[in-house]
């Protein structure tokens, strides 16, 4: 399920005093698979391009293609492609409203029509994969849950339409470290085993190194990075005129080489970076340098 965007601008407004472009001719290509980490600062566009992949959003100039459909033709079915193109807002709980957690997960499926039966399979399934008990808390009203149990019922809800793209608004947003933890391992885990292509906006330059096979960095609406995490934060400095920076355990490797140990940089891990270390300081122990 490739989307492909070609040369895309939004423009909030438009035609008012108000107008405001959000996105400039933006370009990319995302493939089967990837774990596409999407940063940048606030207002810089990440919602209103990701808004863009599923039609939420439609281009004020330029296509977009899911799968070789061309969102912006008139016929396209726009619900088909929001089955595959799954969202979780930032938030996602705020919009949770059914009066037990079975009812709220159930709303997509049951809405496309899928007979009871395999309604049900696809409550458990998802509830399962976000690690929430089926038999314990389908019952339940989602608002007696915890924020991230909530949270995970959001995101349940989203994965019981078997989505082959997963959008993520920044997932962890309000959690605490352990839930947010919690969250990212599920997620990492989804995308592990194949079945989903996942793209998730973050502030987290830890989770992004970590998790993402590609970056994409953007500025005042258009992309100013795309690559590899490791290539893409090794301009720190660039980074950092942004106001972004790089994983702090990156930041760590630049100043002891600044400070003269002779360290690799492009470290994203604190294993990583622990393997390094004991690389340098023996070789040092032995003088050789
Ligand atoms: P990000 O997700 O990176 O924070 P957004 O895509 O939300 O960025 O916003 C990009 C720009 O568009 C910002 O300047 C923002 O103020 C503006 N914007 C976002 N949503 C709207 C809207 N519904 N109406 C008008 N302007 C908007």
């Amino acid at each position: 399920m490739p989307i492909v965007v070609e040369r895309v601008s939004h423009i909030y407004m438009e035609g008012t005093p108000m107008a405001k472009v959000a996105l400039r001719d933006v370009s990319l290509t995302i493939e089967d698979g990837e774990f596409v980490g999407l940063i940048g600062h606030t207002g810089s566009g990440k919602s209103t391009l990701v808004q863009h992949f599923n039609g939420l959003l439609m281009p004020t100039s330029g296509r977009v293609y899911v799968d070789g459909v061309d969102l912006t033709d008139k016929h396209t079915s726009l619900r088909a492609i929001r089955q595959k193109v799954g969202m979780v807002f930032q938030y996602p709980e705020h919009q949770l409203f059914g009066e037990t957690v079975f009812e709220d997960v159930a709303f997509g499926p049951r809405n496309a029509g899928l007979e009871e039966r395999e309604v049900e399979a696809r409550v458990k399934e998802a509830l399962e994969m976000v690690g929430l008990d089926y038999s314990a808390l389908k019952d339940h009203s989602p608002f007696e849950l915890s924020g991230g149990q909530k949270r995970r019922v959001a995101i349940a809800g989203v994965l019981a339409m078997k989505p082959a793209v997963l959008i993520l608004d920044e997932p962890t947003a309000g959690l605490d470290p352990e839930g947010s933890a919690d969250i990212l391992s599920k997620i990492q885990a989804l995308h592990g085993a194949g079945k989903v292509t996942v793209i998730m906006v973050t502030h987290s330059m830890e989770d992004v190194a970590r998790m993402s096979t590609r970056l994409v960095v953007m500025e005042q609406g258009g992309i100013v990075f795309d690559g590899a995490p490791r290539e893409v934060f090794t301009q720190v400095e660039l980074l950092k005129e942004m106001g972004l920076g790089v994983p702090q355990v990156t930041e760590l490797m630049h100043e002891l080489k600044g400070k003269g140990l002779p360290v690799q940089t492009n470290i994203l891990t604190l294993e990583e970076a622990e393997a390094e270390l004991v690389r340098v300081l023996e070789l040092k122990r032995h003088g050789t340098v």
